[in-house]
């Protein structure tokens, strides 16, 4: 019974219109989950057998456009970060956020109930020699609960993926490694998987995307991650676990201005105990509710307060 969170980096929910790639992207897999396509917020929630899809908040009561620091650390950790610093913070984690995180993530908490997990995106071998001094949220959650980071050699033997899920980009900065096709490292995520409670893994190429407004490599990118997902759900129990697909604000659902969008954000839950997902309704909600899922040990009908207040 494992959690594999997948975090995908500006990936909100728009409507069927022309300045969002999904609109034109070709998502067999994704399209066979939602039976149809349906990855707009208007079609939210979806909820069938083995899915449930839906459009959940990334403002927090907070004003203006959501920012991947505050939101990634809402995400890794369930504490509202954006209401304790009073605004949205873009790009890395201010030494407020990092003592939330610190505190409060996740690996940290499933740690504490006996819980085996892992970041399972693998590091260039440059990271290991650098201080660490600016690190993006994922990342200074995985240092700061002691967990040890994945390498190239790990990517090599198949325990570990890429950010950009095919290695293209490891490729082009000079290392030695295979490209591996996203239906593979999908496959590869799902067998790292079998091992831990919860597995982590992040993809920013998306955020990245939607800045430059670019049409072309958006839907090359929805082609990506809907091969990734198909590997993957190949090589998972669906009657023993539980992928979660979550973003910390919208960006590439809308490439008619190149900044982030306040627009809701997906919250897909595939496989076992996928129901409890349909009483989250904000990026906050979580990490508490995968940390209850693990307190009992059962992915049903969790209930209770997971509220963003604190
Ligand atoms: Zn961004």
């Amino acid at each position: 019974m494992g959690i594999i969170l997948i975090f995908i980096d500006g990936f909100g929910l728009s409507e069927p219109v022309t300045t969002n790639p999904y609109f034109f992207a070709a998502t067999p897999c994704l399209d066979n989950l939602l039976e149809g396509h349906h990855f707009y917020a208007s079609s939210m929630p979806l909820f069938s057998n083995a899915v449930t899809a839906k459009a959940v908040d990334a403002k927090l009561g907070v004003e203006g456009i959501p920012q991947s620091a505050t939101g990634q650390t809402a995400i890794w950790t369930g504490i509202n970060a954006q209401k304790r610093l009073g605004y949205h913070l873009h790009g890395l984690p201010n030494s407020q956020l990092k003592s939330i995180i610190i505190e409060h993530n996740i690996y940290r908490r499933l740690k504490a109930l006996g819980k085996s997990v892992i970041f399972a995106n693998a590091y260039r071998p440059s990271f290991f020699s650098s201080n660490h001094s600016y690190v993006s949220v994922s990342t200074f959650a995985a240092i700061s609960a002691g967990l040890c980071l994945c390498t190239v050699d790990d990517l090599k033997m198949g325990t570990a993926v890429y950010q950009d899920i095919t290695n293209k980009a490891l490729q082009r900065m000079g290392e030695d490694v295979p490209l591996v096709p996203p239906v593979s490292a999908g496959k590869n995520l799902g067998q790292i998987s079998k091992q831990f409670d919860l597995t982590v893994f992040e993809f920013f190429q998306s955020d990245i995307v939607g800045h430059k407004r670019d049409f072309i490599k958006a839907l090359e990118i929805w082609t990506l991650l809907d091969e990734f997902l198909g590997g993957l759900l190949t090589n998972i129990n669906l009657a023993e676990d539980l992928v979660i697909i979550i973003s910390d604000h919208g960006n590439m659902e809308d490439l008619s201005h190149s900044r982030h969008t306040s627009n809701l954000v997906p919250l897909v839950g595939i496989g076992y105990g996928h129901r409890a997902l349909r009483d989250v309704s904000n990026i906050c909600e979580i990490t508490p509710l995968i940390e209850e899922m693990h307190r009992r040990n059962d992915f049903h009908e969790i209930k209770g307060d997971l509220s963003a207040s604190r």
